[in-house]
């Protein structure tokens, strides 16, 4: 029987040595959410985040603004919280509505703020394989592969989908930790068959069950990144579980398993910036 990879347990378990790490500092942790609009999608991840951080006790900055803001307003916000001291933390929800580039958006986030990793000083640190602040998804998935019986090391990875959110960070860690890494993408060809030889599968393409059971090696780890809505209203990853189920060691399940640790690493990275800012990291 496949283990199930049970990210919202293993946030249970890294609970208390996050809040000991809180309670070491000289001020609580600073986090400041933005959120542009009324997308109720968006709205419940912000939600989840801010009740997070408000369990740990972080300070929080919570700023949901209209989805008509400016790109110049937006920025002069951005540039208000690089420069406020109670502030270790900078996130904007994505998608950004039409008006606004994301790109210049999120490349004025201070680099030393930026928990959500998506700075290209960021990107470059890890891909030079010193990671500083590490996107929150694959870190989250790197620490549910390691409550997994796999060592990563020496294994044969494939992730699916190369966004700069999942995808790509994904692939840089999982080389890091000197796995032979595939990086598939929509233009990839014969994709069932590189899985086929894969010992972990991460799949974060965005397509409802969208990898086979019978693609799977046996005895595979699969990680499902996808959140999928279904017409009507279930939620179902980018992996078909009934079908994987019987064939892997180990799965994420959906939910459940990578959406609460991409919060969790959300407080982390929070936290290791507070540390660092505080001279304690
Ligand atoms: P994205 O749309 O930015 O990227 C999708 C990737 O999938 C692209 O690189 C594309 O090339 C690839 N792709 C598309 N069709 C393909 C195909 N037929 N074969 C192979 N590759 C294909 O999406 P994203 O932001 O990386 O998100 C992916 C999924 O993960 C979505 O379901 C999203 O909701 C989910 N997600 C979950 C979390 C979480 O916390 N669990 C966080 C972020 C994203």
């Amino acid at each position: 029987m496949a283990q199930l990879l049970d990210g919202r347990a293993l946030s249970c378990q890294l609970g208390p040595a996050l809040r000991s790490r809180v309670a070491a500092l000289h001020r609580p942790p600073g986090l400041a959410v933005i959120h542009l609009g009324d997308d109720p999608a968006s709205a419940i991840y912000v939600n989840s985040k801010r009740k997070r951080a408000a369990r740990l006790g972080f300070f929080q900055r919570s700023l949901t603004i209209s989805a008509d803001t400016t790109q110049a307003d937006l920025l002069a916000l951005v540039a208000d919280l690089n420069g406020d001291d109670a502030i270790d933390g900078i996130l904007i929800q994505l998608p950004l509505p039409a008006q606004i580039d994301a790109t210049t958006v999120l490349d004025a986030i201070r680099p030393d703020k930026d928990v959500d990793g998506f700075h290209p000083r960021n990107v470059g640190l890890l891909s030079q394989g010193r990671p500083r602040f590490v996107a929150c998804t694959a870190r989250g998935c790197m620490a549910l592969l390691a409550q997994s019986q796999v060592a990563v090391c020496g294994a044969s990875a494939v992730v699916i989908g190369r966004s700069n959110i999942v995808g790509r960070p994904m692939a840089m860690l999982l080389e890091k930790a000197n796995a032979t890494v595939t990086l598939c993408h929509s233009r990839t060809r014969d994709l069932p068959d590189l899985v086929a030889q894969a010992d972990i599968v991460v799949a974060a393409v965005g397509r409802p069950r969208f990898v086979q059971g019978s693609w799977l090696k046996q005895g595979a780890v699969v990680i499902d990144v996808g959140i999928n809505r279904l017409e009507d209203g279930g939620l179902v990853g980018d992996v078909d579980f009934a079908s994987a189920l019987p064939r892997c060691a180990a799965i994420t399940p959906v939910p459940g398993g990578v959406g609460p640790m991409t919060i969790t690493m959300l407080m982390h990275n929070t936290v290791d910036s507070a540390e660092r800012r505080q001279g304690r990291g």
